[in-house]
């Protein structure tokens, strides 16, 4: 189909949730994606931080259709190899100690919240619910972790919504003993606020969240949904922060495109959800593990160091472009703030229709997420692309 066929039978046949850019996507290979009509576009956004090993990756392409080639799925009623593997390599290379696997961010959260309510439970009985989370969040779209989301937009139309979510103010500690109402049993957060602007938490403020935590007996839940996997440099953000979380979530890079998401609980957590307290079909998929773990392989040191190095040579790009005034983040998770005025979004359409795919965060902010495989001349070449858009339009 081409194109324009392809948005017009979306428009009849598709529920309109989205505010998608008119353009329809074939095909890629490293990090660079092609339309129906063969158009190349540099991809600076992975599907929104997925395809973390870009387009055409050879081992996981054996991995994947090797493991579905052999068995697609056997439900959690039986053991399979693809996920058991998976748990043991997350876990040796976390510290923590066991994982359930999700199908995606918002429903992996979901399972995080519900750990975190039953270990209270279990320890303490009622009435101790209370989840803190800080402004600018955002933890996923089911009823449960949009409550949790601590942005007023997203608290509308649905309600009810869950209770038992009280909102703190990032790297700011004394706004997180505030809501201290003797209910409160975690903080969840994420250390890069992704969707709330690329804002990156203060090493202080995680340690000092993490004592509050320790002191309170408060589990201390972080969000990995957009930071793990390789994402902010190292395989999960939060070992940059010197912390090991209770519990934390993640998703998004996991499978390398494939849907796949999970918990990891630590000593405290690891025993909290047992058998019939949480579930999920589709959890665990071979396929997604099998995807999974030849992600995880390939996200060594040497790999890791890579990311660093290639997001230092973007942000020192990114500084450079009219109206960017600062990069924030970490590894390849930046965000570029603009000067007062500038209209991201209207930029960032711009530089689609002009072959580089970049994403927004906040009103004021775009967002690059690129494959942690992507080379310095997809680089050169993308970002060559933005500065067209923004010479031209500031
Ligand atoms: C994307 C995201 C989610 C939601 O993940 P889905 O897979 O869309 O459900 C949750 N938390 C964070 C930090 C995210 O970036």
């Amino acid at each position: 189909m081409t194109s324009n066929e392809l948005f017009a039978l979306d428009s009849q046949a598709v529920m309109q949730t989205y505010g998608r850019f008119p353009l329809a996507i074939d095909h890629g290979t490293g990090a660079t994606l092609y339309s129906p009509e063969g158009k190349a576009y540099v991809d600076f956004a992975s599907g929104i931080g997925v395809n973390c090993l870009g387009y055409g990756n050879e081992k996981w392409l054996e991995a994947v259709c090797g493991q579905a080639a052999k068995l697609q799925h056997a439900s959690n009623l039986f053991y399979t190899e693809p996920y058991i593997r998976l748990a043991e390599q997350l876990t040796a290379r976390t510290g923590m100690k066991r994982a359930f696997f999700a199908n995606g961010g918002g429903e992996a959260n979901e399972g995080m919240i519900k750990l975190c309510r039953k270990y209270s439970f279990d320890k303490y009985g009622t009435g101790r619910s209370t989840i803190i989370t800080l402004r600018d969040s955002f933890h996923g779209r089911t009823v449960t972790t949009l409550a949790a989301t601590g942005q007023d937009v997203f608290h509308q139309y649905f309600f009810p919504f869950t209770e038992g979510f009280r909102y703190a103010v990032a790297n700011d500690i004394e706004s997180v003993r505030a809501m201290d109402d003797g209910t409160v049993c975690a903080v969840m957060m994420e250390l890069i606020q992704g969707e709330g602007g690329v804002l990156p938490l203060s090493y202080e403020f995680v340690q000092q969240v993490k004592a509050l935590c320790e002191e309170k007996d408060w589990l201390l839940a972080v969000d990995e949904v957009q930071t793990g996997v390789g994402r902010s440099g190292s395989l999960f953000c939060f070992q940059q922060y010197d912390i090991l979380p209770d519990v934390m979530s993640f998703a998004k890079g996991i499978g390398g495109g494939l849907p796949l998401a999970g918990i990891l609980g630590g000593e405290k957590t690891a025993e909290v959800l047992t058998p019939g307290t949480h579930a999920t079909t589709f959890g665990g998929n071979p396929v997604c593990c099998a995807g999974a773990l030849s992600v995880l392989e390939q996200l060594d040191d040497d790999m890791l160091a890579e990311v660093k190095e290639m997001g230092e040579y973007l942000r020192n790009l990114l500084l450079e472009l009219p109206g960017v005034v600062e990069v924030r983040g970490m590894g390849l998770m930046l965000g570029a703030g603009l000067r007062e005025g500038c209209n991201a979004g209207a930029l960032v359409k711009a530089m689609v229709e002009s072959g580089v795919l970049c994403l927004t965060a906040g009103h004021n902010t775009i967002r690059l997420l690129p494959p942690l495989t992507i080379s310095r001349e997809e680089i050169d070449q993308g970002v060559a692309v933005m500065r067209q858009v923004m010479e031209a339009a500031l």
